[in-house]
This record gives C-alpha cells, sequence and structure tokens, in this order.
C-alpha cells in the first residue's frame, strides 16, 4: 500500500465524479423524465438554440444536479452551480447572471430558498434575458439594465409547489422525480459497482438496491459499505448474504429506512398513539426542521404506505406498526 497523500482529493469525492453518469442513455431510470428532457435538448440543438429553463423537483439524491450536469454536456455548454441559499442579495444574483457565456447551464439548487428581491431579479432574466442593477438609495437610485447572454437556468427544489406561481411559470419544462423502483436502481447498482471496480455475485445487486430508500445517492452509499465489508473479509465477488451482512453491521433497514424515518414512525406509533398528529408537533419531537420532515422523511413513508397525511395530521398505518415490531391498535387504521 503507498502512503496516504493528504493533498489528494478525498476518495470518495473523486468517485462521487466518476459514478456520476456523463449522458442521458447512462441516466438510469426515470424514464418518461428523460425521454421529455432528451426531446428538450433535441429541438433546440437541431434548431441551434439555448434550451427553455427547466424545473426539477422530488426529494434529495434522485439525481437534479445530475441532470443538470447531463444537460450541459449534451449541449456542450459549462455549467455555473449555485443555491437559493447562497443568493442572500439581488446583487449576488446580478453578478453570477451577468458573467454567464452565451448559452451556459445555471443550476440553482434549492431554488425555493432564495431572497425576494434576488427572485424577482430572476424573472425578468428569464423572461427577457436582462437584469435591473438598482444603483443608489432614496429618491436619487436608479435602475441600470443590463443585457445578459441568453443561458437555461435548470432550478431544482424539494418540492415545486413550494415555488411562486409566476416563477413556476417562467420554466418551459418541468420533471418531477420521483423514488426509483428497485429494477433501475439494481441497473444503478450493477453500473456502480463496475465504476469503483466491486464485482457482485448474482443478486447482490438486488439485495443492496431494495435496501436503498428508492435513492440512487443512498445505493451508491450502500455500495461503498458493502465494498469496506468485502475487502476486509476477502469477499469476492460479494454475495447477496455477504451484503447483508455488512448492511445489518450499518443498521441499513431492510425496507431502507433511514434514522430520520424510523424515528419519525416511532414517534406517531409510540409518542401520538398512531395518531393524528400536526406535522410541528412530530417535528418537534424528533427534533428536525418541519421542513425536513415533510419533505424527505414523509414522501417515502408515504410511499411504502406507512403514513397517511390526513387534514387532522400525519396518522400511522397498520404496515407501519407492525414493521416497528408492534401490535396496531385495534380500532386504528389500516
Ligand atoms: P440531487 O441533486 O437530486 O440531490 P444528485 O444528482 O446529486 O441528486 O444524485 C445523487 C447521486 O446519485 C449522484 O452522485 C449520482 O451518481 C447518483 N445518481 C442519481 N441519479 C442517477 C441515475 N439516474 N443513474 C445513475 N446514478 C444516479
Amino acid at each position: 500500500h503507498s502512503p496516504v497523500d493528504p493533498s489528494a482529493e478525498p476518495p470518495e469525492k473523486a468517485e462521487e465524479a466518476a459514478l456520476r453518469p456523463g449522458v442521458l442513455a447512462e441516466f438510469g431510470g426515470q424514464q418518461r423524465v428523460a425521454e421529455q428532457l432528451g426531446l428538450v435538448l433535441a429541438a433546440s440543438k437541431s434548431r441551434g438554440t439555448t434550451p427553455d429553463h427547466v424545473l426539477l423537483s422530488g426529494p434529495p439524491g434522485l439525481g437534479k444536479t445530475t441532470l443538470a450536469m447531463i444537460i450541459a454536456s449534451e449541449m456542450s455548454a459549462p455549467i455555473r452551480i449555485s443555491s437559493g441559499p447562497a443568493i442572500q442579495h439581488a446583487g449576488d444574483l446580478a453578478a453570477i447572471l451577468s458573467s454567464l457565456v452565451p448559452g451556459e447551464v445555471f443550476f440553482l439548487d434549492e431554488i425555493h430558498r432564495m431572497s425576494k428581491p434576488a427572485e424577482e431579479m430572476l424573472y425578468l432574466a428569464m423572461e427577457d434575458f436582462r437584469v435591473d442593477v438598482v444603483v443608489g438609495k432614496g429618491p436619487g437610485a436608479t435602475a441600470i439594465p443590463i443585457d445578459i447572454p441568453p443561458f437555461t437556468l435548470v432550478g431544482a427544489t424539494t418540492r415545486a409547489g413550494l415555488l411562486p406561481g409566476p416563477l413556476r411559470d417562467r420554466f418551459g419544462f418541468t420533471a418531477q422525480l420521483d423514488y426509483y423502483e428497485v429494477a433501475d436502481l439494481e441497473r444503478i447498482v450493477t453500473r456502480s459497482a463496475g465504476v469503483i471496480g466491486v464485482e457482485l455475485a448474482a443478486g447482490t445487486a438486488h439485495t443492496i438496491a431494495s435496501r436503498s430508500r428508492g435513492t440512487p445517492r443512498i445505493a451508491n452509499r450502500l455500495l461503498r459499505r458493502v465494498r469496506d465489508w468485502a475487502d476486509v473479509n476477502h469477499e469476492s465477488p460479494v454475495t447477496p448474504q455477504g451484503a447483508q451482512t455488512a448492511l445489518d453491521l450499518y443498521e441499513v433497514d431492510p425496507l431502507g429506512l433511514d434514522r430520520l424515518d424510523r424515528a419519525v414512525l416511532t414517534a406517531v406509533c409510540l409518542k401520538f398513539g398512531g395518531g393524528p398528529v400536526g406535522l410541528s408537533t412530530l417535528a418537534i419531537s424528533v427534533g428536525e426542521e418541519p421542513q425536513t420532515v415533510e419533505e424527505v422523511a414523509e414522501p417515502f413513508l408515504v410511499r411504502l404506505g406507512f403514513l397517511m397525511r390526513t387534514p387532522r395530521g400525519r396518522v400511522a398505518t397498520d404496515r407501519a406498526w407492525r414493521h416497528l415490531g408492534l401490535e396496531p391498535p385495534s380500532d386504528g387504521p389500516s
């Protein structure tokens, strides 16, 4: 073994970049979205124009950043990456927009967390490729219009519903990413194993995929933990039993529930008798922001049929109780 070079990039960082599919054809899953986006890109390529602005919504780790990078690479355009919370002043946004090169892709993550003045500047930029920079204060303030080159905004948000209508309306193409099917994740795990050089026996990709919470980012992470286990235990190819042992060690739930998912379920069942419980009460009891509970944990629990959102609050289903190894209350919802 060579000594560790402390100046080198963390190996997992470099690997992360290698795992990102670079072209649309390598992007597994989300078939409809990939097809629709492919059409948008092909059409603008054939017309020689900059593609319409794209809004991608969905829980973290499903491939929004990856798609933005794919759009740039398919259009042979550079990409600029920023995020809503990083743009607190309209001036921050003006600085980025006015330095874009023609055709550049501007990826704006967490677009729903931008400040109001920046958002208003973005409206104009998206529509007219112009920003008004205000110089001075009070009655003497003047707005100086600055033309900006045509660009493609790729906005990402955990929930499209959080965006004000006028902003949402300015996107020409909107796509909602959903949790991946196990079969899609299986293909992603197989591809990733090839990239990072892990040999998997038949069925192992399936074992990892089915515990990945419908999320490619988690699938890649679990694959690395399985690799750690296999390296230490000299198992190659890695068998499904091996992968299962490794994942049990990391306390990965058989259905892929993570710490927050389990905390939310446990709280609804044990602290609130199965619900209904309001979002903010629930969030406080698990020590998280309501937004995180609502946008990260809940969509997956609802999808699994563990949690219901009712007008009176969140309710755990019988399946949820049983998953926690508990007997559901006899009068509870099923
Ligand atoms: P988001 O921006 O939605 O949080 P990312 O685009 O950063 O998600 O994706 C997380 C990781 O998952 C990336 O490193 C990428 O390698 C992987 N990934 C996401 N979507 C796919 C996909 N469709 N096929 C293969 N890998 C994917």
